[in-house]
């Protein structure tokens, strides 16, 4: 039986910037800091129980490495084939509850606290919003419609698939 991915924490390495962000569209809990190095990706993922995503070999063969995916690919969607092979990753039900540029969940957020913060035309045609509380970055439907899209494509196209949209 294949893990989870959205029972699982995981930490991704500074060539997985890509991966991590679509991950966490998905509503995966996926930490990633650009600059980080191999032994602090190491020792935050053994603090923190994170899975490992990397593209480094020398990475998976350290002493105190638990768990750990090594991503073979440099292209973002042999990326999600190689996460889903080895990760079960079958529903959009947590698609769109995470800030993809901190991993933090988001929240809803009046809509009458974002009068001037969002444009007019979004403002007067959207009802609901979300926030992330440590960017400050504000959400809608529609602010990754593309992004969902090719998402929803790369779920879809991967054979057996069940999808959940509740
Ligand atoms: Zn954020």
């Amino acid at each position: 039986m294949k893990k989870k991915a959205l029972e699982t924490r995981f930490i991704a390495d500074s060539m997985l910037g890509k991966l991590a962000k679509w991950l966490r569209l998905a509503g995966v809990d996926v930490e990633y800091e650009k600059d980080i190095d191999d032994k602090e990706l190491v020792q935050r993922a053994i603090w923190e129980d994170r899975v490992i995503l990397t593209r480094d070999r020398s990475v998976t063969q350290r002493k105190l490495v638990k768990e750990c995916l090594l991503i073979n690919s440099e292209h973002l969607s042999e990326q999600i084939r190689e996460f889903k092979r080895a990760f079960e990753l079958n529903t959009l039900k947590n698609a769109f509850t995470r800030c993809i540029l901190c991993n933090n969940p988001l929240e809803e957020i009046p809509k009458e606290l974002l009068k001037g913060k969002v444009p007019p035309y979004i403002w007067n045609t959207h009802e609901r919003f979300k926030h992330c509380n440590l960017c400050k970055r504000i959400y809608w439907a529609g602010t990754h419609r593309r992004n969902a899209e090719k998402l929803l494509k790369e779920l879809i196209e991967e054979k057996g698939l069940t999808l959940k949209t509740d």
